[in-house]
């Protein structure tokens, strides 16, 4: 369905054929109405949402675990939490952070006011993937609102219960003359990308990321891409093997290993790979049971198509530890792959799924060499007791961010920049950063009128004296 929320079905063309055009000419108009840039505009449209996030968590839980078969822990902690904590970070320092920036003035402009005004870019397009369905739209869409945009939100096909609470809900609760959801598959998403956006900001996987891109260039849009790949993971040999293993362990298999900052692979010695092998056994009896498909707490793949992927990357390597799968449940168990080759086929892509290949390395430094004889990923962690290691693999490595000793709570601070470099994305956001991604920074002069016998200096007639020379 396609609509502007609240408000039912918009499919005027506005006289050029588009399904999109005429409910982006609606947009348009509201945000010309300069209707979005009062603050108190902003604040009242994040409180509503606020209150849909509060008022609809329940359903929020149940349409993400009917579209991925999220444990409801998982999905109130990202979900819900995650974006209540942006949202109130948001609020606290929206006053602040609209604030025109005074900066420092030359000799002849003493007398007049230079800022950087945070100009709102118009009206934006926040196309989302499926895996975190409601924190990977209303993150973007809260700095959107926050900066003065009018926005439509493009929800992944494949989390349709997520998809249709949205498009049925946010319109109760935001302004419909600006917020819009559509709800599109890949044909209609690219009719909807014909359409000129001020902004788009894009999630989902560097193939698509690229079309995005593409389509953008067409009108020269700017665009933020956060996109995926293989997260390295280097364990060295001084390290508590025990907290190593939970740690890499929780950031695999959350969300069934369908998370774009998880530990995609980790590289360690033989030595530590044979430590690290009970270690993590443990771990994931200690998280999901004997058996982890009755467990309540571990996710399923989210379709079928995709369950075929990630199932024929399990002949990479050896087995060491799970291994078990059911089509018919969308179930791949925890795994742990043994003596992984780089020429193994699970090597050559993000596996997005609940595998963790393990891959010997010599030292720390042939594990530097390979992750960047590879495209720049999302995320590098590196753990050990020594600090010199970690600081040694942050140093000599290139990634979107970065954690020691510890995967995926890096993402969690709202005070870092998150985003991805290279391959694995283009631009930043969270916090004051999504703020500054959908706002235009707008170098302004306000001059005084007065002392225009000053202004002699540059006018012509020109003579070497007004030079100084
Ligand atoms: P995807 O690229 O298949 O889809 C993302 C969105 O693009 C969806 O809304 C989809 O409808 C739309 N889309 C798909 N094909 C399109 C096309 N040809 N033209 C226009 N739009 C199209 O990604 P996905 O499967 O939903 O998500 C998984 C990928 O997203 C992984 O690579 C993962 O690493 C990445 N990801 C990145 C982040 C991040 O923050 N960097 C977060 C989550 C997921």
């Amino acid at each position: 369905s396609t609509g502007s929320i609240g408000k039912g079905p918009v499919m005027s063309s506005a006289g050029c054929g588009n399904p999109y055009a005429g409910l982006v000419a609606l947009l348009r108009a509201a945000w010309r109405s300069g209707k979005t840039r009062p603050m108190e505009y902003r604040m009242a449209q994040l409180e509503a949402l606020g209150r849909f996030l509060e008022e609809k968590k329940q359903e929020i839980l149940e349409a993400t675990a009917m579209d991925v078969g999220k444990p409801s822990f998982e999905a109130y902690l990202i979900e819900v939490l995650l974006c209540k904590n942006e949202l109130n970070n948001t609020l606290n320092n929206l006053c602040h952070w609209m604030k025109d920036e005074h900066v420092d003035k030359n000799l002849m402009t003493q007398l007049d006011s230079a800022f950087i005004r945070k100009d709102p870019y118009g009206v934006v397009l926040i196309i989302g993937p499926w895996n975190y369905p409601i924190h990977l739209l209303l993150g973007p869409l809260i700095g959107a609102i926050a900066a003065g945009n009018c926005v439509v939100l493009k929800p992944s096909e494949k989390a349709k219960n997520t998809g249709k609470l949205l498009a049925e809900s946010l319109g109760c609760y935001l302004d419909s003359d600006c917020f819009a959801v559509v709800n599109a598959g890949v044909q209609e998403t690219t009719r909807l990308l014909e359409n000129k956006f001020d902004y788009i900001f894009f999630t989902g996987s560097p193939s698509v990321g690229r079309m995005v891109m593409a389509s953008a260039a067409q009108h020269l849009t700017p665009v933020t891409l956060e996109l995926g790949g293989k997260n390295p993971c280097y364990v060295s040999d001084t390290c508590d093997v025990r907290s190593v293993a939970r740690r890499v362990a929780w950031g695999r298999f959350f969300n069934a290993g369908q998370t774009c900052v998880a530990p995609d692979y980790v590289l360690c010695s033989l030595e530590m790979q044979e430590k690290l092998m009970p270690a993590l056994r443990e771990a994931i009896t200690e998280f999901y049971g004997s058996n982890p498909r009755e467990s309540p707490d571990f996710g399923r793949i989210v379709g079928q198509k995709e369950f075929r992927r990630i199932r024929a990357l399990l002949c990479s390597g050896r087995v060491a530890i799970g291994g078990q799968t059911d089509e018919e449940d969308l179930y791949i168990a925890p795994t742990v792959l043994a003596d992984v080759l780089p020429s193994d086929p699970i090597m050559q892509e993000e596996i997005f799924g609940p595998i963790l290949p393990i891959v010997v390395v010599a030292s720390m430094e042939e594990a530097i060499d390979f992750i960047n004889e590879r495209p720049r990923p999302l995320a590098v962690y590196a753990f050990s007791s020594d600090c010199k290691v970690v600081t040694q693999v942050l140093e000599r490595t290139s990634s979107g961010g970065f954690c020691g000793n510890d995967t995926l709570t890096h993402m969690t601070l709202s005070s870092l920049p998150f985003g991805g470099i290279g391959c694995s994305g283009l631009g930043k956001y969270h916090g004051k950063f999504t703020f500054d991604t959908f706002s235009h920074q707008r170098g302004c002069l306000h001059r005084n009128m007065g002392l225009e016998a000053l202004n002699t200096l540059r006018y012509p007639p020109y003579s070497q004296q007004k030079l100084g020379f």
